[in-house]
């Protein structure tokens, strides 16, 4: 099995597990587009190959949060369409125009810097108007929508492709949750009426949006977490029927794994790690796992009891995680030996431990837990896209 150059930590990232994901919400959506978010390095899994991998299977163009993320595909020699997600100013609109990305607007003054940049270079640059429809993050009023769709529309040096909003709790199962989303989409849908001619493009659905709301879909649906096999929120996995059918068939993209760099036997109440804060119940076995919170896994992964796989059975930590590495209590007379793979994400043997299991013992969401998995270990690609 690959791994890192000189670490005995890695990242593995499954192309074939993401090309079967970009295939099945392509398919949900269908016949909106896929746009795969790659933004933050692909939720950690790395943008480049993820967005070629993402390409081949049937997405359609790429978005990316910041102009730096653009660029980097872009330089990578990426030619597919990439959206940036929010409005940028002045200096980086001039970078976002030269490497022909697709501008998000949702100001007078944003929109202004944009057509300054493209025509000094020469060049129209690509338009997606944003709305803000009640996420309240960014994006124009649904009232001042129109004007500023028009005014854009208007200025030669600028091709107003889409319209598009954000929905802020399309992965919500409450009634609540899904009269805001029905009303997000109402008031999207009154600015769309105003508008002569409609815009090529409208799209308001993230993952959730996608997989649970078909008057989302538009022409376009923006997925980041589904790609990358995590369902946006567990309850939505979890209720039966068609969504959680499509959020199940989903599969993991990236595991989280190391070799075991020493193995020591221990007495029964031996405390391992900082602050002696777990005694081990027997004497047993226990193993030096060269990754820590430096790399993403957090500290308090201790406290939350998560277990790590090792021999193909759940062990539990031994004390608390540092820096660089973690300890693991592997029981009584356990057969470990230094360079046996321990998976911390990921699946051995009949065990899996998912980002979403993390997610839930940490209490936030696996956005948060794939996102935080460090630049420090390598990644190492495999599956048919694989190169
Ligand atoms: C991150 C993001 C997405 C993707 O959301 P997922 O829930 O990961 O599918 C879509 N649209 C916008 C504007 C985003 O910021």
């Amino acid at each position: 099995m690959a791994e890192g150059r000189t670490r005995a930590a890695w990242v593995e990232v499954d192309l074939d597990a993401l090309a079967h994901n970009v295939a099945v919400l392509a398919r949900r959506a269908a016949p909106a587009a896929l746009c795969a978010v790659v933004k933050a390095d692909a939720y950690g899994h790395g943008a480049v190959q993820v967005a070629r991998t993402a390409l081949a299977s049937g997405a359609a163009g790429l978005a990316v949060a910041i102009v730096d993320e653009g660029l980097e595909l872009r330089e990578h020699g990426i030619d597919a369409p990439v959206l940036v997600l929010s409005e940028v100013g002045p200096d980086a609109a001039e970078v976002l125009v030269r490497a022909r990305l697709t501008a998000t607007v949702a100001t007078r003054q944003g929109m202004e810097a944009l057509a300054g940049s493209a025509r000094r270079a020469g060049t129209r640059a690509r338009v997606h108007v944003k709305v803000d429809t009640g996420m309240h993050r960014a994006g124009v009023a649904p009232e001042e929508a129109p004007a500023l769709v028009h005014a854009a529309a208007e200025e030669p040096a600028l091709r107003v492709e889409a319209v598009w909003t954000h929905l802020a709790v399309a992965d919500g199962t409450t009634a609540d949750d899904r009269a805001f989303t029905a009303l997000q989409l109402e008031r999207f849908d009154e600015v769309v009426a105003a508008l002569a001619p409609r815009p090529r493009l409208l799209h308001a659905a993230n993952t959730a949006g996608a997989v649970a709301w078909p008057a989302a879909r538009y022409d376009m649906v923006r997925c980041g977490i589904g790609l990358y096999g995590c369902a946006p929120a567990p309850a939505m996995a979890s209720e039966g029927g068609e969504v959680a059918a499509v959020l199940t068939s989903l599969r993991p993209v990236l595991s989280l794994k190391a070799r075991v760099s020493s193995v020591r036997e221990l007495d029964a109440g031996e405390r391992p790690s900082y602050g002696r804060r777990r005694a081990l119940p027997e004497r047993g076995v226990v193993a030096t796992v060269p990754v820590g919170y430096a790399d993403g896994v957090p500290r308090r992964l201790f406290d939350t009891g998560s277990p790590v796989l090792v021999g193909g059975r759940r062990r539990p930590l031994a004390g608390t995680v540092t820096m660089d590495q973690l300890m693991v209590d592997c029981g009584p007379s356990a057969a470990v030996s230094p360079g046996d793979e321990v998976v911390l994400i990921g699946r051995q043997g009949d065990e899996e431990i998912g980002a979403g299991d993390w997610a839930r013992l940490l209490g936030t969401i696996s956005y948060e837990v794939l996102c935080g998995i460090g630049p420090r270990l390598p990644r190492v690609y495999c599956g048919a896209g694989a190169r």
